[in-house]
């Protein structure tokens, strides 16, 4: 039996959540959920946006499949996915980008996998006022941060018989923090010589993702352009409904839907239980059950398939519980 910590977070949050949960059970994964929430709807009640034990519950199981969160705009609110990113230093945010049969889109061979840097870069929160006129932001790279991260994605190439990584960067202007990230990725490959490295300038990528996506296997860059790069995948693929996510750091993983909390489609039955359920795909994989993880990856590629269970946001009609009824079917 394993022990999970469950955030079904806010927005369309629980109703996601409450779908992965139901496909992770029907596969016979024995799961004790331990189920506590942050966001919007805790703070309405407690006037916390995250309560202690969410934390005392994470450090508890080390392992959690959470929703996603709104961010308060404005100051005095730090992002919820931010502060646990750096509290339990999740330093890989791994998010696998695959063409799934049946979604209306220009590429049909897109399969890479995004590993993004995730403590640090302009995502530090340093930040500040100079002036009535200006404010600054710190964007820090260390070697440390830059080489875990670099070899996380080249040992998933590695081990999943992937031939190139694609190291993106801006080191021709900014010399010494993406310098740095460049020349820690230059001295991984080394150790790597069956695996290609492929440097590529964050603006160029942007337009060979566009043009040529299927050229590129494993990618992996610094927080900010990551963050940028996940969601112009994701738009490759089908948008963010169908992409899976996970935060991993040396002994503890988070796997959440690369989405957020989607307001304008809340409360409606109408979210994409897609990207969930795929993460808690990841989460089971994670967890050694390896089998449970692909039954589910194959329902969720068969029900796209198939066409006639498909939320609106992929061109179908169907409600957040009819597409996971159908998921389950097809287990
Ligand atoms: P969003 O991802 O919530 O939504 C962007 C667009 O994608 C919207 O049009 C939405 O309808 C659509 N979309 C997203 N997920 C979908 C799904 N499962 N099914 C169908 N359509 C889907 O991005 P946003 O609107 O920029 O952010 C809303 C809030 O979420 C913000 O407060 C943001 O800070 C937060 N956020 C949280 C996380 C997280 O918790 N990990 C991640 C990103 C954003």
């Amino acid at each position: 039996m394993h022990q999970v910590t469950l955030i079904p977070g806010d927005g369309i949050g629980p109703e996601v959540i409450e779908a992965a949960k139901n496909v992770i059970e029907a596969a016979g994964v024995q799961i004790d959920w331990d189920i506590v929430n942050a966001g919007a709807d805790v703070y309405e009640n407690e006037g916390v946006l995250i309560p202690e034990r969410v934390f005392e519950s994470i450090e508890k199981n080390k392992i959690a499949l959470k929703g996603p969160i709104t961010t308060p705009i404005g100051c005095g609110f730090q992002s919820i996915n931010v502060l646990l990113r750096k509290k339990y230093d999740l330093f890989s945010n791994v998010r696998p980008v695959k063409t799934i049969p049946g979604i209306n889109v220009p590429f049909q061979h897109v399969d890479l996998v995004i590993f993004r840097e995730n403590t640090e870069d302009l995502y530090m929160g340093l930040e500040k006022k100079i002036s009535e006129d200006a404010a600054e932001a710190v964007k820090r790279i260390t070697k440390k941060g830059s080489t875990r991260i670099i070899r996380a994605a080249f040992d998933y190439a590695d081990k999943n018989n992937k031939t190139k990584v694609a190291v993106v960067h801006k080191a021709n202007i900014m010399k010494l923090t993406d310098g740095l990230f460049l020349q820690c990725a230059r001295e991984i490959a080394e150790e790597y010589p069956h695996i290609h490295l492929q440097e590529v300038i964050i603006d160029n990528m942007c337009m060979q993702l566009v043009m040529h996506p299927s050229q590129f296997e494993v990618i992996v860059t610094t927080n900010l352009y990551g963050d940028i790069l996940s969601d112009l995948c994701a738009g490759l693929v089908g948008g963010l409904g169908v992409v899976p996510g996970a935060n991993i750091g040396e002994n503890m993983a988070v796997f959440e839907a690369v989405h957020g909390s989607a307001p304008v489609i809340a409360g409606k039955n109408m979210a994409n239980p897609t990207a969930v359920i795929l993460s808690g795909a990841m989460m089971l994989d994670y967890l050694g059950e390896r089998e449970k993880s692909q039954v589910i990856s194959q329902a969720v590629t068969e029900t796209i398939r198939q066409g006639k269970y498909l939320t609106k946001d992929l061109g179908g009609s169907a409600s957040t519980t009819d597409m996971t009824k159908a998921i389950i079917e097809n287990m």
